[in-house]
């Protein structure tokens, strides 16, 4: 069985080929690093991570990129709000958002480009279309000749006239043409800019991702990514710019994720429901939300709210709990030979269940029901009176490698000893200062790894639990 997924482009499912065997380049469009993300970032980002952990568990060696947009106009308003400079604002959100990308299990990118760290690569891009006439200057700005590139609208399946009639595509009297887009923006008094051909400005928005492609993956790729929204235009520009260049297909497959609602609404800031990531794992564990986000196909529109949220917790602890007995069972198992063959062909057919729910179009809804169903076998299993050693490690395995696919861990991960002194040095702080709530919370934090405080006339000392 091969890897089916569905193409944006075709409106189809379609056997996955990579452009090269055992290989797959991959492109996904990042956030703006204006603020802290929402989980309306989040779920690209995981579905995306889970995309390639999977691809290289099936064998694929996956080069990974997905930009950081450190420049347009939502940074420069947030950096005149805060007093602040564009690449500070910038820098601040970049790592926060790698703090929280991390926390939801997402490893990092082979190259995760910025727009600013990049400039050259984007003027020359912007030069070569316009040396060609896909794009021309105008009073310092310069814009894609849209009606130039015919299989424009190709992505979004729109025909150039229907857009023309029911798109809304920012007028402005400098543009030939209202469906023409910017490549370039002349520098308003004030903002920050770059030196240009052009003179001062900076890019567009839908150039940066054509530019960081062609750099660091080539003029075609396996995969495209993003979410639902940026089909058209981004994407669709995407296209228009990159193929318009080099005169090839420029991704194979596209794939996009759908909309987030929030207790059955949409995210919107007028509603005021947006909901941080940053906020949300202070409170609960970011593996139950990443669970969460996987627990619906990609392409479906998720619904989130704290109950769902609570629920999903339920079902993650019943998964890890299965996992810890079996650890547990482990010591008490012998090397039984009788029905072992039996739960051991039970375990591999549940994998190869798994593995067909992913091969169809990342089916991770279907595969998570898989490791409920491995749950319920381990449970199950568990009930023997003499267990063996052989079965055990063979569904303890199972549970890992399963996990690890889904980018979730099955093991809190230990505190070490020197972290752990830390926060009792800040305890006994605390209670010097009075602040017994924060010594609570001290104590609390330590619970939950685990560590016993024992508080004697020597002094506090401690265990694991
Ligand atoms: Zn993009």
């Amino acid at each position: 069985m091969a890897i089916q997924l569905y193409n944006t482009l075709t409106r189809k499912k379609e056997k996955f080929v990579p452009l090269e065997e055992g290989k797959v380049k991959m492109y996904v469009c990042g956030p703006t690093v204006y603020n802290y993300i929402h989980i309306g970032n989040a779920r690209p980002a995981i579905v995306f991570d889970t995309v390639r952990r999977y691809l290289e568990y099936r064998g694929y060696d996956v080069q990974y990129v997905s930009n950081f947009t450190d420049v347009d106009d939502k940074l420069i308003r947030a950096a005149h709000q805060l007093g602040e400079d564009v690449p500070i604002i910038a820098n601040k959100f970049i790592d926060a958002y790698f703090e929280d990308i991390s926390a939801l299990g997402c490893k990092k990118a082979d190259f995760h480009p910025r727009v600013m760290e990049n400039m050259d690569t984007i003027i020359n891009f912007i030069r070569q279309l316009v040396d060609k006439g896909y794009a021309y200057e105008s009073e310092g700005d310069v814009y894609f000749r849209t009606r130039s590139f015919n299989e424009y609208g190709k992505l979004s399946h729109q025909s150039i006239d229907e857009l023309q009639v029911g798109a809304r595509i920012e007028v402005g009297d400098k543009k030939e043409d209202d469906l023409d887009f910017a490549l370039w923006k002349a520098a308003k008094e004030g903002e920050i800019f770059w030196e240009s051909p052009w003179g001062p400005g900076r890019p567009g928005w839908h150039i940066e991702c054509s530019a960081m492609v062609k750099k660091y993956l080539g003029d075609t790729i396996d995969i495209h990514a993003g979410g639902q929204d940026l089909t058209f235009p981004h994407h669709e520009n995407e296209i228009a710019q990159s193929e318009a260049l080099s005169g090839k297909t420029f991704a194979n497959y596209w794939m996009h994720n759908g909309y987030i609602n929030i207790d059955n609404e949409k995210m919107s800031k007028s509603l005021g429901n947006f909901v941080l990531v940053h906020d949300i794992i202070q409170k609960h564990d970011p593996q139950v939300l990443r669970l969460f986000m996987l627990s619906v196909h990609y392409r479906n529109p998720i619904n989130y709210s704290e109950e769902l949220l609570e629920s999903t917790k339920a079902a993650f602890d019943r998964l890890t709990t299965s996992y810890q007995n079996l650890k547990h069972r482990r010591e008490a198992s012998t090397n039984l030979t009788a029905d072992n063959q039996v739960w051991l062909d039970k375990i591999t057919g549940l994998r190869e269940q798994f593995i067909e729910a992913m091969d169809d179009d990342f089916n991770t809804a279907l595969a998570i029901s898989v490791l409920f169903e491995l749950s319920k076998l381990a449970n199950y299993y568990l009930l023997e009176k003499n267990t063996a050693t052989q079965v055990i490690d063979a569904f303890t395995t199972e549970f890992e490698e399963l996990f690890r696919v889904l980018g979730l861990t099955l093991e809190k991960e230990e505190m070490l000893d020197e972290e752990i002194d830390v926060l009792i040095e800040k305890r006994i702080q605390a209670r010097k200062d009075r602040n017994f709530q924060l010594a609570d919370q001290i104590r609390d934090q330590l619970k939950d790894m685990n560590i016993i405080l024992e508080d004697t006339p020597q002094g506090t000392r401690w265990k694991r639990g």
